[in-house]
């Protein structure tokens, strides 16, 4: 039998080619290795046009890792930080920061509101204390779009340095350094890269990081020193995810045979059209509007059957192969339906044929007509 298909928004469904970049041990000193990082972060660099501009600095861990040393390295420690709040990603911004203890606001919006750039303008002449500004460019609490390059307009034109978290949306959602301003830009391997999960990379412009020198509260997580030992000796700091950064090669060359970042985005958005006509199908109505919704993950309002728990749908649906994602609003009762990764039309109907089926079994059937 297959795996069950990750409709999760990273670890996600990995294609077989990926899988099986991991069956080679590498010498973290070795030429050929230190070859592999040079090579998969000029890639990363390329996908945003900012081989001049910025430099790509790959960290151990999950994403998380990567933002709070983005803000620990680059926010000096007297700075402050505004973090643009629609939802859980934004928020974790927010608390990473005050947990290393540089000053954080936040401005914030409905779990279903976009950023208004307008507001932020206002924000930033009333505040001039702000030297830093967090965006969240996928929210990907609910799947919601924002607008990335009306804030970065804002925040240049305000003479503030932008720190974007494009975890879930880089590889797929466009990102030009050359049109957009960022002083840094944060994901990981394991969202639209395809790749799988431990390792998270930061494009860091070449300015920023240069004046960011013994910011950091953190050793491990300090960004400066890590480019600095990679520029010196090729070699990350400490032991590298050997294996993970092989995987993400082969990621990388299968994102480029695909037609790199416009191809990614036109499967994701096929994708995405496909489950949401699906699912309102079933009776499942998106929570988001369709004009603020990016192709990478749907939040659907729950089947509002009175005995509808989430665990007995993620369990029936996983019977069926398929895994489900909870959803993350503290006031509506919603699931999340990913529609990224190694999948494509086919998985997708599957994935709209388990659920129905699973919703009949249960007798959750919002439309109350057997699929
Ligand atoms: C996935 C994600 C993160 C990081 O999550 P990790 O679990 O630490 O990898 C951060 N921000 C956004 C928007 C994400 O989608």
């Amino acid at each position: 039998m297959r795996d069950a298909i990750l409709l999760t928004p990273g670890p996600l469904t990995t294609s077989l080619a990926t899988k099986t970049a991991m069956l080679n041990d590498w010498g973290s000193w070795d030429s050929r290795f230190n070859a592999l990082t040079a090579g998969v972060c000029a890639d990363l660099l390329a996908i945003a046009q900012a081989q001049d501009s910025h430099v790509c600095v790959p960290l151990q861990g999950s994403g998380t890792f990567a933002v709070e040393a983005a803000i620990g390295t680059l926010v000096p420690r007297d700075g402050a930080l505004l973090v643009l709040v629609n939802g859980a990603y934004g928020l974790r911004m927010a608390q990473l920061a005050e947990v290393m203890g540089r000053q954080v606001a936040t401005l914030n919006f409905a779990d279903d509101q976009p950023v208004c750039p307008q507001q932020l303008a206002e924000y930033l002449a009333a505040h001039p204390q702000i030297s830093h500004v967090g965006a969240i460019h996928c929210e990907t609490s609910t799947g919601l779009l924002n607008p990335l390059a009306a804030i970065a307009t804002v925040v240049a034109a305000a003479g503030r340095q932008l720190i974007i978290d494009s975890m879930s949306g880089f590889g797929a959602l466009p990102v030009d350094a050359h049109e957009l301003p960022f002083a840094a830009l944060v994901s990981s391997a394991n969202k639209c890269l395809e790749g799988v999960p431990g390792i998270a990379f930061v494009l860091v412009a070449k300015q920023a990081l240069a004046a960011s020198r013994g910011n950091s509260h953190s050793l491990s997580l300090d960004l400066y020193d890590q480019h600095a030992y990679l520029a010196r000796t090729g070699q990350w700091r400490y032991t590298p995810p050997t294996h993970v950064l092989a995987a993400l090669r082969s990621a990388l060359d299968q994102f480029h045979a695909e037609g790199g970042q416009p191809a990614r985005l036109a499967r994701y958005q096929a994708n995405a059209e496909r489950l949401r006509a699906g699912l309102a199908a079933l009776g499942l109505q998106p929570y988001l509007p369709a004009a603020v919704q990016a192709p990478i993950i749907y939040t659907a309002h729950a089947p509002t059957h009175p005995s509808y728990q989430f665990m007995a749908l993620y369990q029936a649906v996983r019977a069926r192969g398929f895994i489900l994602y909870p959803g993350k609003l503290t006031q509506l009762e919603t699931f999340r339906v990913g529609c990224i990764g190694a999948i494509d039309h086919a998985e997708i109907d599957q994935a709209l044929a388990a659920l129905g089926a699973a919703l009949d079994d249960l007798g959750w059937c919002s439309t109350g007509v057997k699929p």
